[in-house]
């Protein structure tokens, strides 16, 4: 195994926001339009084609066979026929190769979000590569993640994983000195069957520094959900406490109310915003996850209540709620004002609170998005999957004016996900933009 730092020559750069992907920089830019800020639909960063990794996995899921996945957009049905197809969805399973970018790719924005981790992923030349093409960070900027690449030695075993991981995170610590080494599953630690789990906690007991493990392995995970297999580690990282302190109101003459936890990484801007909009409600959050720096991770415990700002985080959920008894909130995604709207009233409800505004809100944010929702109308949009984020953005482009025809998603979580689906149920309703399949 040796020590890789990929990094880009400004030569090879190819003209993006650093850390960021055109994907999730445009939708950013959405979740800004939500809370009135200006909203840029379609320029929300430069974009590139995305790059597919051809090792990928099987079973993708479609669904939605009423009004939500459509071949043919033929005519609207009409009201009489709503209840027919809109009171439940049907899920239609595909199985089959599906292409996304590589979940190891999380690492270009959380080692940012994160700003005293390290990420080391342990793989083969073509994830370094991968990272490499995906990251657009120059070498010279000495970045907080590397690869360590395995050898033949490695893959036919002749060489001790533990030995060679311990010299890679020696050598880490003594050069950067992080609070947490976060070791990057890939396809062939998973195929060489590396036990990372084991190693990790030895390695921690000698070396003094957390360690925490991630597969974020393109065989059994899509895009996004290699944040979410990094958040579930952290999750189980949090300290338990029986009873977390109530927290002060945020506003005067409002009342006190239970822990609020956000899990989700968002940058700090939007995340901003959001904090705003909940203490407009007289809310204060009392953590997220994750925390700028690893040692803020936030406590959690019975009394505590989760929310996630990502559709693609089920499994830091299971964490939080099997592990440490959280209390989940089960909301919308705030991603369009709709769904922003939607998340704050779930938050308010759950902790007990009457919303205030927030119709006001909502209108205000699409008023100023009106220039582009106005390109939108009566556009038809086909998605296929790629990230998890569809079922939220065909909620929002559908009330922005749209009409779906399809929405594919690699992989789809219907208790986390209910929420959204419920909505996105309710806007084609709404709307009237449920349309015949057949
Ligand atoms: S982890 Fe797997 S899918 Fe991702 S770059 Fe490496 S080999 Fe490709």
């Amino acid at each position: 195994m040796y020590f890789q730092r990929r990094g880009f020559c400004q030569a090879k750069r190819l003209g993006k926001v650093p850390g960021e992907s055109g994907m999730r920089a445009s939708r950013f830019c959405f979740e800004a339009a939500a809370l009135g800020a200006a909203m840029a639909l379609g320029t929300g960063g430069p974009r590139r084609r995305p790059q597919h990794c051809t090792a990928q996995t099987s079973g993708a899921q479609r669904f939605g066979r009423h009004g939500i996945a459509m071949q043919a957009a033929k005519r609207p049905l009409a009201r009489g026929d709503l209840k027919a197809v809109g009171d439940a969805l049907t899920f239609d399973c595909e199985t089959g190769n599906y292409h996304t970018f590589c979940p190891i790719s999380c690492v270009s924005w959380l080692y940012q979000k994160i700003e005293d981790s390290f990420f080391l992923v342990v793989g083969t030349k073509t994830c370094g590569y991968f990272l490499q093409n995906a990251m657009g960070v120059m070498i010279f900027a000495e970045p907080r993640y590397a690869m360590a690449e395995l050898e033949e030695g490695d893959i036919s075993a002749q060489l001790s994983d533990l030995a060679e991981l311990r010299r890679l995170c020696t050598r880490i610590i003594e050069d950067r000195n992080p609070s947490v080494i976060v070791l990057i599953g890939t396809c062939t630690t998973e195929i060489i069957k590396m036990d990372m789990e084991g190693i990790a906690p030895k390695l921690e007991a000698e070396l003094g520094v957390p360690i925490v493990v991630a597969r974020a392995n393109g065989l059994d995970y899509a895009f996004t959900q290699g944040e979410d297999t990094v958040l579930a580690a952290m999750a189980a990282r949090c300290e338990v406490a029986d009873h977390v302190p109530t927290v002060p109101a945020a506003l005067p003459g409002a009342k006190s109310h239970a822990p609020l936890v956000i899990f989700g990484s968002l940058p700090d801007t939007v995340a901003k915003q959001l904090e705003l909009e909940l203490k407009k409600q007289g809310i204060t959050v009392s953590g997220w996850m994750p925390s700028s720096k690893y040692q803020d991770l936030p406590e959690v415990g019975p009394n505590v209540h989760v929310v996630g700002v990502n559709p693609f985080l089920s499994r830091t959920a299971s964490v939080l709620v099997r592990r440490k008894k959280c209390k989940l909130i089960n909301a919308p995604f705030p991603i369009g004002p709709d769904g922003t709207r939607a998340w704050v009233e779930a938050i308010c409800q759950s902790l007990d609170i009457e919303p205030q505004g927030l119709e006001e809100r909502e209108r205000a944010a699409w008023q100023a998005a009106k220039e582009y929702t106005e390109i939108l109308k009566d556009k038809t949009i086909f998605f296929m999957g790629d990230n998890l984020l569809e079922v939220s953005l065909a909620r929002a482009l559908t009330r922005a004016g749209m009409t779906m025809l399809e929405v594919g998603i690699p992989y789809m979580d219907k208790r986390f996900q209910a929420s959204e689906l419920q909505l996105l149920i309710e806007t084609c309703k709404d709307l009237q933009k449920l349309v015949d399949r057949g």
